[in-house]
């Protein structure tokens, strides 16, 4: 999660863009339900929020311009995906996509609804091992990928629970100073997303490292807190990545559903300067977004960016800071019993490793 209030503010201020400017998109059931603010504040108050987004008036011309010129694709994009489903047709993904071995499901023992399995205990997933190797960096191979360079950036830290101060410290994130980090939220039964960003991470790196690329983390559970944003931002840059991938879930009111990719806005201000990474950044995120959908089957968020799936924020340390192609991606809504239901599954955490994967193996091959 990045935020609950922020989150929900950014579901209003796009939502009101794409009403405003994008005929026949706008639909009724784009608008946040009004529980969903009441919802957002109540379970993680202090070192889960952050200040509330700067005024977004400045800003209201060249979003609105972006924003727009997002929707048309994206929503065709997502169009054939729902036509295409599995078959392999991602519209991202052409014409460089990866290696036929992506065509095959993810886990083939999981259905395409993403329900548990006979043999996937669910619940907190808290004991079970990530698909595949072990944590430790395997040696880059010679696959396809090999030279290149993947931060994965597992959000929050299961530790930030117990480092209040720590994480509260400001950090500048160049448009403005910030908490450090945040804990993160969790399921209504105490599954926390930096377990399962953690988790999906490292499922993550296990895909990666098969396709040859070398693959680095911002941290690993090998650390009691943190690292701080600007700190996460640091990694990529000082690994010079070919792309930066940050993981998260998100924690809005029940029934706001689905994912979204979250990429960095034109930023210029002290510190960060992301005009050289937006349209990489933009490229990143969609072919995410794209085999996300595909691999997982999840709808893009019913409550964030207007159906498309992706949502453009300017108020991110990790991207304001960053200076190679970064996305975020919240997974689904642990607060939603349905989304959680999907996100402690582990067979969905191997879908949504592969799908995030495949996206920045398309990226890295285009
Ligand atoms: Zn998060």
């Amino acid at each position: 999660m990045i935020v609950h209030t922020a989150t929900v503010l950014a579901a209003d201020t796009v939502t009101d863009l794409l009403v405003d400017t994008v005929t026949g998109v706008a639909q009724g059931n784009l608008r946040t339900p009004g529980a969903a603010r009441k919802v957002a504040g109540v379970s993680y108050v202090g070192p889960d929020f952050e200040p509330p987004r700067p005024p977004r008036h400045p800003l209201r011309g060249p979003l609105t311009v972006a924003v727009a010129a997002l929707v048309p694709g994206a929503l065709v994009g997502w169009l054939v995906w729902q036509t295409v489903g599995d078959s392999g047709g991602d519209a991202q993904a052409s014409p460089s996509s990866p290696s036929s071995s992506w065509g095959r499901p993810a886990t083939p023992g999981a259905s395409d609804d993403g329900k548990e399995q006979p043999g996937d205990s669910g619940g907190t997933g808290d004991s079970e091992k990530p698909g595949g190797s072990p944590s430790a960096s395997a040696p880059a191979g010679s696959g396809p990928l090999k030279g290149k360079v993947v931060v994965i950036d597992p959000g929050h830290n299961p530790g930030n629970f117990q480092h209040t101060s720590e994480i509260n410290q400001q950090v500048n994130i160049g448009t403005n100073s910030k908490e450090c980090d945040t804990t993160g939220t969790a399921t209504n039964d105490g599954y926390t997303e930096a377990k399962f960003t953690l988790d999906v991470a490292r499922r993550m790196r296990t895909v990666l490292e098969k396709e040859g690329a070398t693959v680095k983390f911002t941290q690993d559970g090998d650390r009691s807190w943190g690292p701080c944003v600007d700190e996460r931002a640091e990694i990529g840059n000082k690994a010079d990545a070919d792309a930066v991938v940050s993981i998260h879930a998100d924690g809005a009111g029940a029934g706001n559903r689905g994912f979204h990719v979250i990429l960095p806005g034109s930023v210029h201000s002290g510190a960060a300067d992301t005009r050289p990474i937006v349209a990489s950044s933009r490229e990143l995120g969609e072919r995410v977004a794209g085999s996300f959908l595909r691999v997982t089957g999840s709808a893009p968020s019913n409550y964030i960016g207007g159906g498309t799936g992706l949502d453009v924020r300017e108020d991110l340390g990790g991207l304001n800071l960053s200076t190679v192609p970064k996305v975020f991606i919240e997974c689904g809504n642990m607060r939603d019993s349905k989304d959680a239901a999907q996100l402690t599954s582990s067979a969905w955490r191997q879908k949504a490793a592969q799908g995030i994967s495949e996206g920045i193996v398309s990226f890295l091959h285009g």
